[in-house]
């Protein structure tokens, strides 16, 4: 118990749910096995929470919202605990590196690259709370108006199995330095850094019952979280249907909502870019994390003149592309569960059999495990824009290439999807980077250059089905808090 940790057990590493600042086991004693994507083997245990588990979560977590210190500390003081976390985490990289990537199978060099991104956000985050402020409001004769920015109360965060730290991050930096507590779901199939994280959090002087973690299935434990009476905000990155579901079940209680849902994002290339500069971004934008990133690209739009170029250029570095171990460290590790597998397969199945032109595939090392979830890159051209391989988001290494004739068609491609997370525009015309990133409905948009993901500074979320409210940067910590109006009348 308490932070002292020995987790080595029989069966492999036996991780706990942490409430209250201890490491408790879920009531019914019940656990769900860990495997590496990389070898499928099971390394690790996590507790199956259920309904009676997340209640004990959030009612910690209500506590300490209501019982202080940390709501009622002052802003720089518990600023000052996160810049305490993220110089723990740095000196923990090696350790939280090496476990995000055995448990979610990316290359190790893409968790080492998580490591640094999560510590900036406790770094950012650290820094922030103390320059939010409200405003003074002109009102009638004889009154004061003033606005201050409170917290809302038990923040519940449902965390996805693709980027777990730097997401938990995202999340828990921008509640935390607003003064809420925290409930925190990881994704069944990766949730050993956020327990490390949260005791890496108490270590750094987060107090008891702000930040806990329960481990355990959507259906149940993400279920329960996002319908608890006691949650007053639900934060959720994730796919879309869940998110519906989450939504749905927050509603009960008529709590707000931030969604971080899937993406189909474009990037739109110009006969007049930079082509050498563009191609290793244009790959690189979908083959990060194997293609498990919500704002990765995964539609290329080419101005028709230089279509045969871009087309071959891509083919050319996807038939080099090797998936393998995430300690081998190739180009891409493997898919995150079996399911998953599957699922990418059966649609670039599909798009094989509608006559989609498949223009290279990538391979699997030859060495790599047998019973590891690998999928070799597949790249598809002259795809039209209404066919479900260019319409449906894939979570995986899938791009659809796409040729359009002029500016509007390019606009009308790129904004003809049920999304609108990310978009990329290459040309050298001012005017019309302009006009294009202005017209393309998406969250963010790179002009000659793309961040699947990238900047803890930079506001980050969707239009349309790619959900609502905005994390990253400052925006967050306005979604992280509620005005409080208050009206002096003095006479
Ligand atoms: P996937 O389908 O690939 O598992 P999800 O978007 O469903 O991706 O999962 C993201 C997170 O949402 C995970 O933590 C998962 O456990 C959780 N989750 C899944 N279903 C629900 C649900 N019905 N209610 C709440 N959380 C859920």
């Amino acid at each position: 118990m308490g932070t002292h940790i020995s987790r080595t057990v029989a069966e492999g590493l036996a991780f706990m749910n942490f409430i209250g600042g201890r490491q408790v086991d879920s009531a019914s004693g019940r656990r769900i096995d860990v495997a590496s994507p990389s070898d499928g083997r099971v390394f690790a245990s996590i507790p199956e929470s259920a309904a009676e588990d997340v209640d004990r979560a959030v009612r910690s977590a209500a506590r300490a919202f209501e019982e202080g210190p940390w709501s009622r500390m002052p802003a720089v003081e518990r600023g000052r605990c996160l810049t305490r976390l993220g110089l723990l985490i740095e000196k923990h990289g090696d350790e939280l590196a090496a476990l995000e990537s055995r448990d979610t199978g990316k290359p190790i060099r893409q968790g080492r690259a998580d490591v640094v991104a999560t510590m900036r956000y406790y770094e950012f985050y650290g820094g922030a709370g103390d320059k939010i402020h409200g405003d003074t409001i002109p009102f009638l004769p004889g009154y004061t108006a003033l606005t201050l920015r409170e917290p809302h109360g038990v923040v519940a965060g449902i965390i996805p199995w693709n980027y777990p730290m730097q997401i938990l991050a995202r999340v828990a930096g921008a509640a935390l330095a607003m003064g809420n507590t925290l409930v925190v779901k990881p994704a069944e199939d990766a949730s050993l850094t956020t327990i490390r994280i949260a005791e890496l959090a108490h270590e750094a002087g987060v107090p008891e019952g702000v930040f806990n973690v329960i481990t355990g299935y959507g259906r149940d434990a993400g279920a329960a979280l996002s319908a608890h009476p006691a949650v007053d905000y639900v934060t959720f990155t994730g796919s879309t249907l869940t998110g519906t579901a989450i939504q749905q079940a927050a509603a009960v209680n008529n709590r707000g909502v931030t969604m971080e849902l899937g993406g189909k994002s474009p990037q739109i290339v110009f006969s007049d870019a930079d082509l050498d500069a563009a191609m290793p971004v244009l790959v690189n934008a979908i083959i990060q994390n194997g293609g498990q990133t919500c704002s990765a690209g995964s539609r290329i739009l080419v101005q028709r003149e230089v279509y045969a170029t871009v087309a071959a250029g891509l083919a050319e570095r996807f038939s080099k592309l090797v998936a393998g171990p995430h300690d081998a460290d190739l180009d891409l590790g493997p898919l995150i569960n079996r399911r998953q597998q599957e699922r990418v397969a059966g649609m670039v199945a599909a798009a094989e059999e509608a006559g989609i032109e498949a223009l290279a595939r990538g391979s699997v090392a030859a060495d790599a495990p047998s019973g590891g979830y690998y999928f070799a890159p597949a790249l598809f051209g002259s795809v039209d824009p209404a066919k479900a391989i260019a319409q449906e988001e894939v979570f995986g290494p899938v791009l659809a290439v796409t040729p359009f004739d002029d500016e509007a068609d390019a606009i009308r491609i790129a904004n003809g999807t049920d999304f609108g997370l990310v978009a990329g525009v290459w040309t050298r015309d001012g005017g019309r980077q302009h006009r294009v990133a202005k017209r393309v409905r998406a969250g963010q948009v790179f002009v000659n250059g793309y961040g699947a993901g990238g900047g803890i500074e930079l506001p980050f979320g969707g239009f349309k089905k790619s959900g609502h409210g905005r994390e990253k940067g400052f925006e967050a910590l306005y979604d992280m808090s509620a005005t409080k109006t208050i009206v002096f009348n003095h006479g």
